[in-house]
């Protein structure tokens, strides 16, 4: 096996093999950039190290090989005392992990050679201390495992006021001789003087150090993989060092804040390597460069020029400049917002770079997500209490409750809140959609409180553990002694964590103007929206719908470009004063009794959906007949018991204790619902679809699709079907008749299911609930914090479809069904709708549509264009 890659012989696209540094490197050196010449030691053999916990057979040989060549072609050895080649060992995984593992510069200096690092550089012994003295104090810490903490005080002891650069030859010379004392205290050895001793150590701790714990939470968290490992980087060493006519950088090819061109970087003369991000002195801006060196910045803006036409993206680089020589250290596409994302894919568009296809593929749809929360204004000035997990993105203001009673008593004054909790159950529902926001000091990104807030597009930041938060006293403090009580203003950043004391200023996003219709596309952010908006509707396959119950969510969903609704749920209509007539309705004993409470109901929803086809416009519009079990439309059980045992109990609350009682059930998920309830409680479905037809014929160009929930078998299906084409034919309405694909078993039998239903919508919360047999209501507070953490899945079911499992089924149902009906409708109309990764498996799939929340639909509509490129 070969297991190192001379600079020279790799390339960009090897970044599985050598990292993204040194397939980067490979690539610069290749396009004939002043790159250090060196070599890579591929990610196989550090797989096989931390593996084995041994260096692969015959690594050391080639390594050996590669070094003898730089060598010759330097015309200088490792570490030869007279006149001695130094080199870095730097780390470099596949996927950039900034900071998180180790890199040691001026590997080769030792008690002989840093003189012969000084006779080399005629006579600058300052430069060649300093170097030693770095080289001692890097490799201590992250090849010794010495706390660094030591080597700092060390040398700000030394320093006093001064900075580093006004230490002199003989007191760097000293300080060596301490970090060397603090060495042998630390570990009973002395530094390791022999050069390929230092590299051969040095290789191996950039190996370990893909497993140090910070490195295993930043890839938890960026969801790398864990088995991918870092590859090692040795180059010759270039000094900034050196003096004034030396220094370091880093640099962009354009602002990553904003995506404006331009030059921008920082500058750090007489430094080397970290100094310039560590902040040991202040650096000064890139353009100042121009005045102290001018031509190394005009080759520097050269070179940035050439690496942006090659890599046709926005680069960051890391760079040193030598006595007035320039070299390049590091290159790779730089992070960037999610607006200077949209605006920079424009601009390379216009530039002529890219096409406009792979403009649509340079940004996410999490970008646009981010894009659409109001933010707070990061000029105004405001005071931060705590840090948290950004859980759901926004900027939310208001006053601090520590009930849900509280906050929906208080919203219901018209004041604003945010809920505070220490963590939140299913019972803080009503007091989540009454908050502006949520802030828990306990839980994850999965936590209840979490979810349901992404779920709802509500601003949550959760498990910000600094706060202490005291429920019964209605209060919390945050560190410094802040103590905050119920009603005081407080504002929460759910896009970075933050939570601030008082209220912070809000400035409404222009990219939701802009989807409102409200404004025209004004600024470059909403300029570069619309364009990729237009050619990412133009190319995608899918068509997108919306999960809409009320006539102002259809029209919201239409504004942001919804094609029909995927999902109007009708359990809502039976609630509020409605819910009078159900109770009838379930304790009618006699046929006259129940049809004259659903002759009550029908005018009411036949209402409802007057609204909602207007609102579409003739648009499709897929109705689902009630869903929940039937129970949940009834009063409270213990409530109910503890009224009926007092004097003030009426008959009929003795009768609807009996009833809740008869219908209570220990798993009413699995229990009488969905089309269960059609068959059991007679005229309720077709009531509903005689509303259906009645509000159609009432709105020209109605498209309604009626959808039965829950159907395992076709016979169920074929019972309501025959009820409700009777019907459809007595009004003379047109309208499709499909169900819902959400028990495994109806996946299973699709092709019998599809000889009886016109259309498919697959419900994925009901069907990765049942397929995993996770009750979705329990399992985001139990237990998936834990499965997240042990890696048994990298994102829960419920969040992005389970492509293995659920998606089999999926996959499974189209087959069978599109045999049986090659002209079934399909789509999706679960949560999973408007979620990235769940809308390319739809893509991949072969469905019509997803359907996903008004607020998601741009998200669908992007991701949907960018599956089809
Ligand atoms: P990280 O991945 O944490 O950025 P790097 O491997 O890039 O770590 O190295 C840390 C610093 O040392 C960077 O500023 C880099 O430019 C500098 N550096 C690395 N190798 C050399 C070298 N051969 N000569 C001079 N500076 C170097
Ligand atoms: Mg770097
Ligand atoms: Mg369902």
């Amino acid at each position: 096996a070969k297991y190192v890659y001379d600079f020279t012989e790799g390339n960009r696209n090897l970044k599985d093999l050598l990292g993204g540094k040194g397939a980067n490197l490979a690539e610069m050196t290749n396009l004939g950039l002043p790159v250090p010449p060196g070599f890579t030691i591929t990610t196989d053999a550090c797989r096989h190290y931390l593996a084995e916990g041994s260096l692969p057979d015959g690594l050391e040989e080639e390594v050996a090989e590669h070094l003898a060549a730089l060598e010759s072609r330097m015309g200088r050895k490792l570490g030869q005392a007279d006149d001695p080649l130094l080199v870095s060992v730097r780390s470099g995984a596949k996927f950039s992990m900034p900071g998180m593992m180790e890199t040691v510069l001026n590997i080769g200096l030792n008690d002989e050679s840093v003189h012969g690092l000084a006779k080399q550089s005629g006579g600058n012994d300052r430069f060649a201390w300093d170097s030693y003295r770095r080289l001692i104090q890097m490799f201590g810490k992250t090849v010794l495992g010495i706390d660094g903490d030591l080597f700092e005080n060390a040398l700000d002891r030394l320093k006093g006021r001064r900075q580093d650069t006004d230490l002199d030859a003989g007191e760097l010379q000293r300080l060596v001789e301490t970090y060397k004392g603090i060495v042998r205290e630390q570990t009973g050895k002395d530094f390791p003087s022999d050069p390929r001793e230092q590299m051969r150590l040095a290789v191996m701790a950039v190996f370990d150090s893909w497993n140090a714990p910070r490195a295993i939470l930043y890839r938890r968290q960026e969801r790398i993989p864990a088995d991918l490992g870092t590859a090692v980087n040795i180059m010759a060493m270039v000094f900034g060092n050196y003096g004034d006519d030396s220094g370091t950088g880093v640099a962009f090819t354009r602002d990553p804040g904003s995506g404006r061109q331009g030059v921008y970087g920082d500058y750090l003369q007489n430094a080397q390597g970290e100094d310039v991000v560590a902040g040991i002195r202040n650096t000064m801006p890139l353009q100042e460069l121009e005045r102290i060196d001018p031509n190394s910045y005009r080759e520097l803006l050269g070179i940035m020029e050439t690496l942006e036409n090659h890599y046709r993206d926005l680069c960051d680089i890391e760079f040193t400049i030598e006595r007035g020589k320039l070299w390049m250290l590091q290159t790779r596409v730089g992070k960037r917002t999610a607006a200077a994302a949209f605006c920079i894919a424009t601009q390379l568009v216009d530039q002529g770079l890219i096409t406009m296809d792979e403009a649509v593929t340079r940004v996410t749809g999490d970008q646009l997500a981010q894009l659409m929360f109001p933010r707070f204004d990061s000029g105004a000035e405001r005071q931060r209490i705590a840090k948290g997990m950004n859980a759901s993105p926004g900027a939310a203001v208001g006053k601090a409750v520590f009930s849900s009673e509280r906050a929906v008593e208080l919203a219901g004054q018209g004041e604003d809140v945010i809920l505070v909790r220490r963590e939140t159950n299913p019972d803080d529902l009503s007091g989540m959609i009454a908050a502006k926001g949520v802030l828990t000091s306990r839980g994850g990104k999965t936590s209840h409180a979490a979810v349901v807030a992404r779920g709802m597009g509500k601003t949550c930041v959760c498990g910000a553990e600094e706060l202490e938060v005291q429920t019964a006293e209605r209060r919390f403090t945050a560190p410094g002694g802040v103590v905050v009580a119920e009603g005081d203003v407080i504002s929460i950043d759910g896009t970075t964590g933050e939570v601030f004391l008082g209220e912070v200023p809000v400035v409404p996003s222009a990219v939701v103007e802009y989807f409102e219709g409200d404004a025209e596309p004004a600024d470059d952010l909403v300029k570069a929206v619309d364009r990729i908006m237009r050619h990412a509707d133009g190319a995608r396959r899918l068509r997108v719908r919306a999960n809409a119950d009320t006539p102002e969510d259809a029209a919201r969903a239409r504004r942001f470009g919804a094609q029909g609704i995927g999902l109007c749920r009708t359990e809502h209509m039976f609630l509020g004063e409605r819910r009078q007539l159900v109770e009838d309705l379930v304790l009618a004993t006699t046929d006259e009794e129940r049809q004259a409470a659903l002759d009550a109901l029908e005018p009411l929803q036949k209402a409802d959906f007057i609204g909602i086809f207007r609102a579409m416009d003739g648009a499709p519009v897929t109705i689902r007949l009630i869903d929940p079990p039937l129970h949940e439309f009834l009063p409270d059980l213990v409530e109910l018991s503890v009224k009926a045992a007092t004097q003030e109990a009426t008959e009929k609350d003795r009768r609807l204790l009996s009833a809740v009682k008869r219908l209570h059930e220990q798993n009413p998920m699995l229990g009488l619902r969905g089309v269960r309830l059609g068959l059991v409680i007679p005229g309720l479905f077709a009531m509903q679809v005689r509303a259906i037809a009645q509000a159609a014929k009432e709105v020209p160009g109605a498209r309604p699709e009626i959808m039965i929930p829950l159907v395992a078998t076709v016979q169920e299906l074929e019972s309501v079907r025959e009820e409700a084409v009777k019907i459809l034919a007595e009004t003379g309405v047109d309208a499709l008749i499909g169900t819902m694909i959400e028990v495994p078993r109806a996946a299973l039998t699709a092709g019998q299911i599809a000889e009886s239903a016109e259309f498919f919508s697959f419900g994925t919360n009901d069907l990765t609930q049942m397929t995993w047999g996770f009750s979705r209501d329990d399992v985001e507070s139990s237990f998936f914090h834990r499965y997240l953490d042990l890696g048994i899945f990298g994102v829960s079911p419920f969040e992005s479809i389970d492509r293995d499992g659920v998606g089999r089924l999926i996959e499974i149902a189209v087959a069978e069904g599109r045999a049986a009906r090659p002209d079934l409708h399909l789509g999706i109309c679960g949560e999973h709708g408007g979620d990235p990764d769940s809308v390319h498996f739809c893509h991949d799939v072969g469905l019509d549509y997803v359907s996903c929340s008004p607020f998601r639909i741009p998200v669908a509509r992007l991701e949907a264009g960018r599956a089809a490129l």
